[in-house]
């Protein structure tokens, strides 16, 4: 592997609060403070009108394997996430076996290491089978190698068991993340309980539904003082709550999914099932509010929940479909438009998805700080482009943003000094 050098791009490292021109250095899969002594071995990028910033990391992807190798696999999933211009994904415990136990998490490890693309972090599962009734064991996944606990795509409905596995997490120092849904509430909703969801004749999800299980979560990290991070927070109250919250000190975070702060609950008149998601697109007033939040740091992540459903799953009728839509490879783009429209300066985008991520799962990763993993992402602000499902890396094609105009693109990925990708 030769040594690296990315020559005149405007790096952004909000890690070391860096955001000027300058070169970076990589030599043995690692950032190097100065360039390595043989010159005419190393490999020079040129990275003059690009964006170098430490290796993206998205803390919520679903990569499907073990169980549905159909939908999507740990490899074409890295792929995605490296053409995405991302260099760690956290995927979620709710394959088929649930990893829920150690053997999962070593087949996920060994998966990730074989296919030597992007890292992979797994996650485990709090209950047995996502269940919510009885507690995975938690110290042995740990040390199985999670970097978090989740029951994602489900959610724990008993408030003393979640007190319970929030107690345990924090004896393993291991965060917890939560997938809010009260399911009594959100029933058998599949669209935002609200104007569309009437005129539409869909059954409505209320956001109140999501609402009271972030409450439950504040609570519940003020009692253990331990840290709980909200998934794929969508509505305007829980921001709100979130901030509160925060401002109190509480050890409360949360991330937002792109399709929320871009999309809204109109694009659901088509009854198109590329649109359905949990939780399901809300008003513009959520939208506006899931902005504010990410300007004034209430949410301190952005992450695409990436969902892959295989084509003849989702052709069905709305009210029939999964919920879910892929996202690795146009979450960087879309997040490229929060600056774009100033709602966020470029190295608050950037910290979105390195430094606080990292932060929150205690990663060593999403720094250029010489030393540091040799995990870079090389991002052109101004390329045009349009987004063609038909090539995604994925084995799915249920994305919203199909035919999209996008502005702003990875051109490069490299993970621990290797590029993983590059577009030509
Ligand atoms: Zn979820």
């Amino acid at each position: 592997m030769k040594p690296l050098q990315i020559k005149g791009g405007r790096v952004i490292d909000p890690a070391n609060e860096i955001d000027e021109a300058r070169d970076v250095f990589v030599c043995d899969g690692k950032i190097a403070a100065a360039p390595s002594a043989s010159d005419d071995e190393v490999e020079v990028i040129d990275a003059r009108g690009k964006i170098v910033v430490p290796g993206l990391i998205d803390m919520h992807a679903h990569l499907r394997e073990p169980g549905r190798s159909d939908q999507e696999t740990i490899e074409t999933g890295a792929r995605c996430a490296a053409r995405g211009g991302l260099t760690s994904v956290v995927c979620m415990p709710n394959t088929s076996p649930t990893a829920d136990n150690t053997s999962t998490i070593a087949f996920i490890k060994q998966r990730a290491a074989a296919v030597g693309c992007v890292n992979v972090f797994p996650t485990g599962a709090i209950t047995k089978g996502l269940k919510g009734e009885e507690l995975a064991p938690i110290g042995s996944l740990k040390r199985a190698g999670v970097v978090a606990i989740t029951d994602d795509g489900s959610c724990i409905q008993n408030n003393d068991l979640m007190r319970h596995a929030v107690e345990y997490a924090k004896m393993f120092e291991l965060p917890v993340l939560d997938h809010c849904q009260d399911y009594n509430l959100t029933a058998n909703g599949v669209a935002h309980e609200g104007y569309w969801s009437a005129a539409l004749g869909l059954r409505g999800w209320p956001a109140v539904g999501e609402n009271v299980i972030i409450a439950r979560n504040i609570l519940l990290a003020e009692l253990t003082d331990w840290c709980i991070h909200c998934q794929h927070v969508s509505s305007a109250r829980s921001v709100e709550l979130i901030r509160e919250a925060k401002q109190r000190g509480v050890r409360i975070s949360a991330e937002a999914a792109p399709h929320h702060f871009t999309l809204t609950d109109e694009y659901l008149k088509n009854y198109d099932s590329n649109f359905k998601m949990n939780p399901p697109l809300l008003t513009a007033h959520d939208r506006d509010a899931l902005l504010a939040g990410l300007a004034d740091g209430t949410i301190d992540c952005i992450a695409g929940d990436h969902a892959p459903h295989c084509t003849h799953e989702k052709e069905v009728e709305f009210d029939m479909a999964p919920f879910g839509i892929i996202g690795l490879e146009t979450e960087l783009s879309l997040a490229m438009e929060l600056a774009r429209k100033k709602v966020l300066t470029l190295p608050q985008l950037v910290e979105k998805f390195t430094v606080n991520p990292a932060r929150l799962l205690q990663l060593d990763k999403g720094t250029l700080s010489p030393g540091a993993d040799a995990d870079i992402t090389i991002i052109d602000p101004e390329q045009q482009w349009t987004y063609d499902v038909g090539q995604s890396a994925s084995k799915s094609r249920n994305s919203p943003f199909h035919g999209w105009e996008l502005r702003g693109k990875a051109v490069m990925t490299i993970v621990d000094g290797k590029i993983v990708w590059r577009d030509e």
